[in-house]
């Protein structure tokens, strides 16, 4: 079984006109329920709303993936709460970040960078696998399109990514590394562009393949309970 922990910041569900009738259980509510179609992943949801964000120890800890949508109260998350999802992802936990989540205190900790970039609304994007190979690109043809995203444009500020999978094109004339995958001791991350608020990527099969898919990319190798700098005697006798 693969436990995976969806997390909203859950604002624009509660100020956005036209949220109740596209996520009626909001984004969170929407992610899950493309995951819960995979038998072997058990599938829980946590927001900003939640006492510690819904992100305990004993949570973090019950956790193989932890799927981040964030958007406008990223400053509100507790660093307490991002070191602690922080210090997961090291030992192991994988980490899915969506879209806007570019911004989220947790992505700029992994990255080390101020993951900017550029945007604007309402674009046609082609998404291109370039990298055919990867575990996240199975069953994808060699591109798909949706038709209607927001633009997100280069230079992107991350560190090179240890393994880019998809690259998007707009029709309004921008590219942008949309699939990024990062290792962090041992944690896998994956940041996925497509996913704003307003649009209906998340019913995109494709893009629902890529949730799943990710999921899997990003569940725990092995997972350390504690990282320690322990004293090794030396292995040989140097005369
Ligand atoms: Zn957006």
């Amino acid at each position: 079984m693969l436990r995976i922990t969806v997390w909203n910041e859950n604002f624009h569900e509660k100020h956005l006109p036209g949220m109740k009738e596209r996520h009626p259980e909001g984004l969170h509510g929407t992610i899950a329920a493309i995951l819960r179609q995979e038998e072997d992943f058990v599938v829980r949801t946590a927001t900003q709303d939640d006492p510690e964000c819904g992100l305990t120890e004993e949570v973090l800890n019950d956790t193989d993936v932890l799927f981040w949508w964030g958007h406008v109260t990223h400053n509100d998350v507790p660093d307490s709460v991002v070191e602690r999802v922080h210090n997961h992802v090291l030992q192991g936990m994988g980490l899915v970040v969506l879209h806007s989540g570019h911004f989220s205190k947790i992505f700029r900790k992994v990255c080390g960078t101020p993951c900017n970039l550029t945007w604007h609304d309402d674009s046609k994007e082609r998404l291109f696998v370039v990298n055919p190979g990867h575990p996240i690109a199975q069953g994808l043809p060699p591109y798909f399109e949706i038709p209607n995203e927001e633009c997100y444009g280069e230079p992107f500020g991350i560190p090179e990514p240890d393994e880019l999978v998809f690259l998007g094109w707009y029709n309004t004339g921008e590219v942008f590394r949309s699939g990024c995958c990062f290792h962090r001791c041992n944690g896998r991350i994956f940041y996925f562009q497509p996913g704003h608020e307003t649009d209906s990527s998340f019913f995109i099969p494709e893009v629902q393949q890529i949730y799943k898919n990710a999921a899997r990319w990003c569940a725990p190798v092995k997972r350390v309970p504690e990282l320690t700098c322990p004293f090794q005697p030396p292995l040989e006798k140097v005369d």
